[in-house]
Order: C-alpha cells, then sequence, then structure tokens
C-alpha cells in the first residue's frame, strides 16, 4: 500500500471547496505519457494552477500502473523544480469495478471515480457506496455519476445522452457520501459531440452546437447547494486545431465541440472540476502531421514530440486563465 500523501499529492477536498467559493473550475487533463505530463505541469505551474492528473483505466493499460504512480510523483517534484509547489490530484477517471478503484488508491491515488451511471439507479448506489467506504479510510475523495454522456472515449461508450435527474441528486448524495457528482447536461465525450444537423449557423457560417442544459444544472445546484459539480466530454475541439489536423492528411469529419463561452459559465457556477481529453489529442496530433508533412526527413522523435508538448502546453495554459479561470488559484 502506497499513500498518496507520500507521494505529496493532495484529495480534491479543499481544492473544490476553493473553486466552489471563488467561482472558477480545477482543469482535469488525462495524460498517458511524458510528454503530456510535462506539458500539464509547466503550462500550471506558469500560470499557478491546481491541477488534477488524470488517467484512464485504458491509460492505466497503455502505460503502467507503476510507471503512471512514479509520474505523478515525478510530476510533484518537478514543479517544485519549476519554482512553485501547485496541488496536484492523481484521480483516476471512469473507474467500473471497486476492484480497480481499491487497487488505484493502493497504488497512490489521491481520488477516484466510480462510473455506475450506465447501471440501474440502485446498483450504482450499492457499487458507489462501496467505494467510498473503502476510499475514506484512506482520506481518498470519490467522485460518483448520475445520467450518462453520449459519445466515445477510451472503453466508455453511449449512443444517446440521458440528462441528470435532479429529483436523484440529494438521495444519491445521503446514499453513497461522494465527494463530489458528474452530470450530464449535454457534454459528450470524444471529438464528434453533435451533429452538423443538430447546429445552426452563425453570421460567419460557422456551426453553433445546442446550448448545454443550464436549467438542469440550476436546478441541481438548488438540490444540493454548494456541493463540487464536474464536467465530463467538456473539450471545445478547437476547429483551427481540426483545419491542421485536416490539411496534412488527416480525416476528421464533423469535429464539433462544446463553445469555450459556455464551459466559463459553467465554471462559474457549482461546477469545480472540468474535464478536458480531446482538445490535447487534438493539439499533440495536428503538431505531429504539420512536422511530418513539412520536413519528412526528420526522424528524431523529440523533433515532433516536443513542438507537440509545446503546442499541449499553449492549450492548457490558454484553457486554465480563459476557460476554467484556475489561473493564479493554487
Ligand atoms: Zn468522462
Amino acid at each position: 500500500m502506497v499513500s498518496y500523501k507520500e507521494l505529496g499529492l493532495v484529495n480534491s477536498r479543499d481544492i473544490f471547496k476553493k473553486a466552489f467559493e471563488g467561482k472558477y473550475a480545477i482543469p482535469a487533463f488525462n495524460f498517458n505519457n511524458m510528454e503530456q505530463m510535462q506539458a500539464i505541469i509547466q503550462a500550471c505551474v506558469e500560470k499557478k494552477s491546481p491541477v488534477i492528473l488524470q488517467v484512464s483505466s485504458g491509460a492505466r493499460k497503455y502505460a503502467n500502473q507503476t510507471l503512471l504512480r512514479y509520474m505523478a510523483q515525478g510530476a510533484v517534484e518537478y514543479a517544485k523544480e519549476l519554482g512553485y509547489n501547485i496541488p496536484v490530484v492523481l484521480h483516476l477517471d471512469h473507474g467500473d469495478t471497486f476492484e480497480l478503484c481499491k487497487s488505484c488508491i493502493e497504488m497512490g491515488f489521491s481520488s477516484v471515480m466510480i462510473d455506475g451511471s450506465h447501471h440501474p439507479y440502485e446498483k450504482n448506489i450499492e457499487l458507489t457506496r462501496q467505494v467510498v467506504e473503502y476510499a475514506h479510510k484512506y482520506d481518498v475523495t470519490v467522485e460518483g455519476e448520475l445520467g450518462v454522456l453520449a459519445g466515445i472515449e477510451d472503453e466508455v461508450v453511449a449512443e444517446h445522452h440521458t440528462y441528470t435527474e435532479p429529483d436523484q441528486v440529494e438521495d444519491f448524495l445521503s446514499k453513497t457520501g461522494v465527494d463530489s457528482l458528474a452530470i450530464s447536461i449535454g457534454t459528450s465525450h470524444g471529438a464528434n459531440k453533435f451533429k452538423p444537423e443538430q447546429c445552426t449557423r452563425n453570421a460567419e457560417g460557422i456551426l453553433v452546437p445546442p446550448p448545454l442544459r443550464f436549467d438542469i444544472l440550476e436546478e441541481i445546484e438548488k438540490r444540493i447547494p454548494g456541493f463540487p459539480i464536474v464536467l465530463h466530454g467538456a473539450s471545445s475541439v478547437p476547429q483551427d486545431l481540426v483545419a491542421i489536423i485536416n490539411k496534412y492528411g488527416g480525416a476528421l469529419k464533423d469535429a464539433i465541440g462544446i463553445p469555450e463561452e459556455q464551459l466559463r459559465k459553467a465554471a462559474s457556477s457549482a461546477v469545480c472540476k472540468i474535464n478536458i481529453d480531446s482538445d490535447g489529442r487534438l493539439a499533440m496530433t495536428a503538431a505531429v502531421r504539420e512536422i511530418f508533412a513539412t520536413q519528412p526527413a526528420e526522424f528524431d522523435p523529440r523533433k515532433y514530440l516536443g513542438p507537440a508538448r509545446e503546442s499541449l502546453k499553449k492549450l492548457y495554459m490558454h484553457k486554465v486563465e480563459n476557460v476554467l479561470g484556475s489561473a493564479g488559484k493554487a
């Protein structure tokens, strides 16, 4: 058993409390390799933002759980070396079983998500309660989920949204004891969040997706005042990145995300954690594709992963400063 405290990590309790009071959200950026981790830490240290390093079960299989633990410990030390000791959370994204959550807690994770949202309500409660009971013994925080997001992310797939039912949230919280709650109000996983026919065109001819269901968010806030809410699937799918990818041989079709103004609005409400994964994937892919196409003789991985890391860092700094509002809050 490795305690996250020995690794220099923190759980999410205090940073969510401050985020709620300060009307901003903590960034949760997914990582599974060194360049992503470096970009996240460099960006968040430079902007003095707390950060959640997020690992999906797919990332855990890809990178190896032991390596990930040492990388997270390394991230804490790296931040100090860069000159600012920001709060760093190591969080399991979409844990689907008690055993996986337990294993992550034993390997030094400071926070876990147990996603029982695809189960019937009673089963979701039972599974979430079991994880909370175990996690709280070690002061590890737990995120639960009510409602189902559409889209695809690693092993999480759903055809349609099931919006969170505000009438269930109080009961779910009291029966499970979770520390934060992921909800479904129209965000979705992946880079194709909306079909073009679901969107309207603005004066410049740009596709505008349907707005998030802020009415549902407000209803939920009324039922559980002060409780930290989480938004998954909150990438904006920057069209300049999609254009670079497609210009240099990519084939992304109808990639549409959540407009950043809507995420800013959400961040100033009870939403205390915003998950961003797809935008990072797009930034890295755009940088690598451009170099492969414009410098075909290059074969040193540092010459394409280095610029990809730089592009990621720029993206994360922008998110922290302009979308989440967490800059200067570490
Ligand atoms: Zn998710």
